[in-house]
């Protein structure tokens, strides 16, 4: 199989970028190795996320699950405390964010990305990568235990925690 684009991990990032590279008119596959929902950590969110998500054209669906809306953080030890009103500030941007359940947050991006035509594939980990061809060949293995091969002009990795290219090629 020969794909423009294979993104590593459908999270916030792959599936923005999934998302950001289809309306741009590129042939996208997401390669996932879990299944949406799935907990993960990293609920709150910064304003300057929701230009990303407006970008991808997924804000409209973002505003109306339904998030708990967030309008500023405060941080309190001893005595000291501060606050931040995210709607007080010195350049253009958002006023408010949203605190997410990842779970419900991420599968919903994700969701958008495939309705925006990127293919995303559950259950479907890399397992090798080679970077010594004239493409880069990533090795995938499914569920079930078997494996196949995709062939791409770029990869992309979004895999956050998994580090899937930084532990494959050494580089942590
Ligand atoms: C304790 C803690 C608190 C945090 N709090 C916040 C917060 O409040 N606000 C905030 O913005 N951020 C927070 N973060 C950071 C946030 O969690 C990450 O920045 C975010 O999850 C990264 O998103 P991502 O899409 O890059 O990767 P992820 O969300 O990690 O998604 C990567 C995806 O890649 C998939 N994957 C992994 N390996 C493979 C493989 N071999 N093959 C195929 N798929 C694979 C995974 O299954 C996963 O779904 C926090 C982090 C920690 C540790």
């Amino acid at each position: 199989e020969s794909r423009q684009v294979v993104i590593i991990g459908a999270g916030p990032s792959g599936a923005i970028a999934a998302a950001l590279l289809k309306r741009k008119g590129h042939d996208v596959l997401v390669l996932e190795r879990q299944h949406f929902p799935r907990f993960s950590i990293g609920e709150s969110l910064l304003s300057h996320c929701l230009d990303f998500v407006e970008e991808a054209g997924m804000l409209d669906a973002v505003n109306a699950a339904g998030f708990q809306r967030k309008t500023g953080a405060a941080f309190a030890w001893g005595e000291r405390y501060s606050a931040f009103d995210f709607g007080d500030t010195f350049t253009a941007g958002k006023p408010t964010t949203f605190q997410v359940q990842r779970a419900d947050f991420d599968k919903l991006l994700a969701d958008q990305a495939a309705l925006q035509g990127a293919e995303i594939r559950y259950g479907d980990a890399i397992v090798s990568v080679d970077f010594d061809q004239t493409k880069p060949l990533l090795d995938v293995r499914r569920e079930d235990g078997s494996e196949y091969r995709v062939e791409a002009d770029f990869v992309l990795d979004a895999s956050g925690y998994g580090r899937v290219l930084s532990r494959l090629l050494d580089l942590e």
